[in-house]
């Protein structure tokens, strides 16, 4: 869930799932629709999908027990280095170390080298001796993020009441590396079309072609074309949201008709069983200003 996500954000949706799910076992028999009914709001929904699908795969060749082999962590859905990695040291207490953003920066800025020009798999296994002096990785692996998050931060840095300030070369260098990430921004132009009825309901299709909404109910989405004019269709709003780093302008049309195309489905304004995409969401709230 902290993947991508503050961790003020995931508190209650954690709280609410591992009240729900307190076992593997109990997450194995859920199924998609519940999961991702859960996640509603979180985003990033391919984790859902990951955990449910990894819960599955623990239980039934597993003993609902987490491999101890690397290689075997890895070939479950969703899990790459830095998970594996996050795992065995958290649960196995490994002398591992899960390399986020937060890590890098703290190693980065300790020898006052740009990210890029550190391997980090080297790096560690060069000085793992002096890495791994203690018996608890476990939280190890968790104060090293941690002390990324909130002591050696992206922006001012608490250097002067750091401990590691004697010996960090960030600190006492009067040429200092620069850590801040830019992320790249991509601008993107959308007109969606809505059909409406006056039950309040809203027609959705899964949409196939836009890859960060893919497989997510939706209204027709295009990329906006300048030359055609939307005829048939009533302008209601233009609007800008943000979905990772993309910025996109937004044009809402909409017509109030009982013919809905094929494959798709009415959807309440209000009530869903289903699960609805923040973007929908917001979709949804300008609709409605129609009642
Ligand atoms: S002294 Fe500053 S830059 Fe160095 S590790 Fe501490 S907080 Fe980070």
């Amino acid at each position: 869930m902290l993947q991508q996500t503050q961790v003020k954000t995931v508190i209650p949706y954690f709280n609410k799932f591992t009240k729900k799910f307190k076992t593997i076992k109990a997450l194995s028999k859920s199924n998609e629709k519940e999961i991702l009914k859960m996640w509603e709001g979180l985003g990033y929904y391919r984790r859902a999908r990951n955990l449910l699908a990894c819960s599955k795969i623990l239980v039934e060749n597993y003993n609902s027990r987490l491999p101890k082999s690397i290689a075997e962590i890895k070939k479950l859905p969703g899990v790459g280095d830095y998970t594996a990695n996050a795992l065995l040291g958290l649960i196995y207490n490994e002398p591992r170390i899960a390399v986020d953003g937060n890590v890098k920066r703290v190693f980065s800025r300790n020898m006052n080298i740009e990210e890029k020009k550190i391997n980090f798999d080297k790096f560690i296994e060069k000085n793992k001796k002096k890495l791994f002096v203690t018996n608890h990785n476990d939280d190890f692996i968790e104060a090293l993020m941690e002390f990324g998050a909130l002591e050696c931060k992206p922006k001012d840095p608490n250097c002067i009441t750091c401990c590691l300030n004697k010996t960090c070369k960030y600190f006492k260098s009067d040429k200092k590396i620069n850590n801040i990430r830019n992320k790249m921004i991509k601008n993107k132009n959308y007109d969606i079309f809505c059909y409406i009825n006056k039950k309040k309901q809203i027609a959705l299709t899964k949409n196939k072609q836009i890859s960060f909404l893919k497989n997510f109910n939706l209204p027709e989405i295009k990329e906006t074309n300048k030359s055609l004019k939307n005829k048939n269709w009533i302008f209601l709003k233009n609007y800008k949201n943000s979905i990772s780093n993309l910025k996109l302008n937004i044009n809402l049309y909409y017509k109030f008709s009982n013919k809905i195309p094929q494959k798709f489905n009415w959807y309440s304004l209000k009530d869903n069983k289903e699960l609805i995409p923040s973007f929908t969401k917001k979709i949804f709230l300008q609709v409605s200003t129609l009642f």
